[in-house]
């Protein structure tokens, strides 16, 4: 039936890279070790190059997120099994997912990739793994460690809810149209929900604050707010307040915001 449609068109605003390359996509969705009665959500399955490979192992739910009105279309009337939902990512209500155990998929539209991201690890406390591809740069900026350039907000947020492993490189060539830069495929593995950030809006806030200036030193970013609890902060950590944000480590950020 879907030969006598019209050829779907690619559309720039979406983002829509397609993954050309079987080996790859078989590659990505192994990252996620589909195991039996996993929930899986595909984030953008696009023409389905992923969900091909999702609807073949023993998931017990799967669900796709497509903002594409003609592809949500067609992947429903590919995979009856496959439930499609059509919306944009960015609104989905991810806490949702917060009632049983879930594993999140994706090679993500990359002008919503790092947004997605930073709402779904605070947002989701069941998840069990989640596998992105993003922007190569990006997925540097997600496993950055501190003390370098690459650590960034991003890096800062997400990580004191997951770990992150930068997994495989993929070159622009496996996908269609090609991109004009390289992608990676990024794993997030939870921590316990124990130990995520006690105030997720004060930590929040200090990154943004910290890494809209990031060359500047904290203590001068921090002026109008300095306090004598973020002085002794500093004392008890052993950190000079004249380093700047990037030197943190990713708990450093939670703790310091509890004293804003
Ligand atoms: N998974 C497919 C693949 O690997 O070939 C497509 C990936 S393509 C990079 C991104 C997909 O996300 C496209 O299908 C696009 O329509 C969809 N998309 C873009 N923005 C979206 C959004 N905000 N919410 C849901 N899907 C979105």
């Amino acid at each position: 039936m879907s030969d006598e449609r019209p050829k779907h068109r690619a559309k720039k605003s979406l983002g829509q890279n397609f993954l050309k390359d079987q080996n790859i996509c078989r590659k990505i969705v192994d990252a996620i070790v589909p195991t039996e009665n996993d929930y899986i959500i595909e984030i953008g399955p696009g023409r389905g190059a992923l969900t091909e490979f999702l609807v073949e192992t023993d998931a017990s739910k799967l669900v796709a997120l497509e903002m594409d009105d003609e592809l949500a279309l067609r992947l429903d009337e590919r995979w009856p099994n496959l439930e499609v939902i059509k919306m944009d990512a960015l609104k989905f209500p991810w806490e949702s997912l917060n009632e049983r155990p879930c594993k999140i998929i994706g090679n993500l539209p990359y002008n919503v990739g790092s947004k997605l991201i930073w709402d779904i690890v605070s947002k989701v406390n069941t998840l069990q793994m989640a596998v992105f591809m993003v922007q190569h740069e990006v997925a540097n900026r997600l496993t950055a460690q501190p003390g370098t350039k690459a650590f960034g907000g991003l890096t800062a947020w997400v990580k004191n809810y997951c770990t992150t492993t930068y997994l495989f490189k993929v070159p622009p060539t496996v996908f269609r149209p090609q991109p004009k830069i390289d992608s990676a495929v990024v794993r997030f593995a939870p921590l316990p929900v124990e130990e995520w950030p006690a105030d997720p809006k004060k930590l929040s806030e200090l990154i943004k604050l910290l890494f809209q200036q990031r060359r500047k030193q904290i203590s001068t970013i921090l002026k109008k707010r300095w306090n004598d609890s973020i002085e002794e902060w500093f004392e008890l950590e052993g950190v000079s307040p004249k380093v700047r944000p990037e030197n943190l480590t990713p708990k450093q950020f939670s703790s310091l915001s509890e004293r804003l």
